[in-house]
């Protein structure tokens, strides 16, 4: 047997990339995407990527050093991503793996399943014994107002896709109910509709919302309160008929765990990043099938179409094309759906001509 390739060198870089358009948040616009790209070779001469968003550029550096500080544990290791989060994750049990850590352990397991499938010559799903197959994706809307939403769920549906999501959490709950009744009679009956609090409700606030939001049919309301307290999510789930979504902000699958414990959430949407990776999504997927919890995706919307394919209960793609401008191929949509081909690793490799324009 040809002996097994080892995990040789890493590059770390620092960019900030221009948002192809504004994102309007209830807390600012966000004009760039901080990110940490980082490349991974072994002993083969194959470079593995992975993509690290550290939401604000005050977290850039810090994690990117962090990548490159985290690394030397693993170097000469084989290339087993499992067998590496293990590793990493005991070396830092006493700093803790939620946070900036796990943020940089995810870009360095990110990168080596990558490095695993481009060594094999395949795709992540059929390296996880998946076949690729295309997935449903919905479009985002920002917290852009009763007009501004729905002029953007109809330019998504004119493009093909049958869902979009937009931010709410207006100061009254009628401009709330407005702009999804704007946005309902922008694309019609068949659009699915999902509306995202950003957890800048109380509970009691949330309950009192979901009252008056009961019947129009969305097909989730997310994160309406903070993310990590699972016992209100628990009563605002209970007190609902509308399904509750959560997960982006999730640290690892033991955070899934309290939340399936808790009875937080009625479908689960992990961020391939703080879920700890591809590592971390197979076991947040394994949860989700034993539960019956249907899983969606947040941002990584390559890597997360792979993963999709292999999730059983898999239900929505989030699109987004944030990071378009340093992929070398992102992403393709076709009629709503994520078309996911057969070419080697994670969907994740770069443009170095824009790399090199916004490195840092
Ligand atoms: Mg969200």
């Amino acid at each position: 047997m040809a002996s097994q390739p080892t995990l040789t060198a890493i590059r770390v870089r620092a960019a900030s990339v221009p948002l192809p358009q504004p994102h309007q948040t209830a807390s600012g616009v966000i004009a760039a995407s901080p990110l940490v790209l980082v490349d991974i070779t072994t002993s083969d001469g194959v470079t593995g990527h992975g993509l690290v968003f550290t939401y604000t550029p005050a977290a850039l550096k810090p994690t990117a050093e962090l990548v490159a500080n985290l690394f030397p544990c693993v170097e000469g290791d084989p290339v087993a991503p499992l067998a590496v989060a293990q590793k990493l994750s005991q070396r830092c049990r006493l700093l803790g793996t939620q946070g900036l850590v796990g943020m940089a352990l995810a870009g360095i397991d990110m990168a080596i399943w990558d490095a695993l499938a481009r060594t094999h010559n395949t795709s992540l799903v059929k390296l996880l014994g998946g076949e690729p197959h295309a997935i449903n994706s919905y479009g985002g809307i920002g917290f852009d107002g009763e007009l501004g939403s729905a002029a953007a769920a109809e330019a998504w549906v004119k493009k093909g896709f049958q869902a979009v999501k937009a931010k709410i959490g207006y100061p009254t709950v009628a401009e709330d109910l407005a702009v999804i009744r704007a946005m309902r009679a922008a694309v019609g009956e068949g659009v699915a509709i999902m509306v995202d609090y950003n957890q800048c409700l109380t509970p009691t606030d949330a309950m009192e919302r979901m009252r008056v939001l009961d019947d129009e049919g969305l097909t989730w309301v997310e994160e309406p309160t903070l993310a990590h307290d699972y016992a209100g999510h628990a009563r605002i789930a209970a007190s609902c008929r509308t399904p509750i979504q959560s997960g982006e902000n999730w640290w690892g699958p033991l955070d899934l765990q309290h939340a399936i414990n808790a009875r937080a959430s009625d479908c689960i949407m992990p961020d391939v990043m703080k879920m700890g990776g591809v590592s971390g999504w197979i076991k947040a997927s394994a949860l989700a099938e034993t539960h019956g919890l249907r899983v969606s995706s947040h941002l990584w919307p390559e890597v997360s179409a792979q993963l999709l394919c292999c999730t059983p209960t898999a239900h929505w793609l989030e699109y987004i094309d944030w990071w378009n401008p340093i992929l070398a191929a992102p992403l393709e949509i076709r009629d709503g759906k994520a078309i996911v081909d057969d070419g080697a690793g994670t969907g994740m490799a770069w443009n170095e001509d824009a790399v090199a324009r916004y490195t840092m």
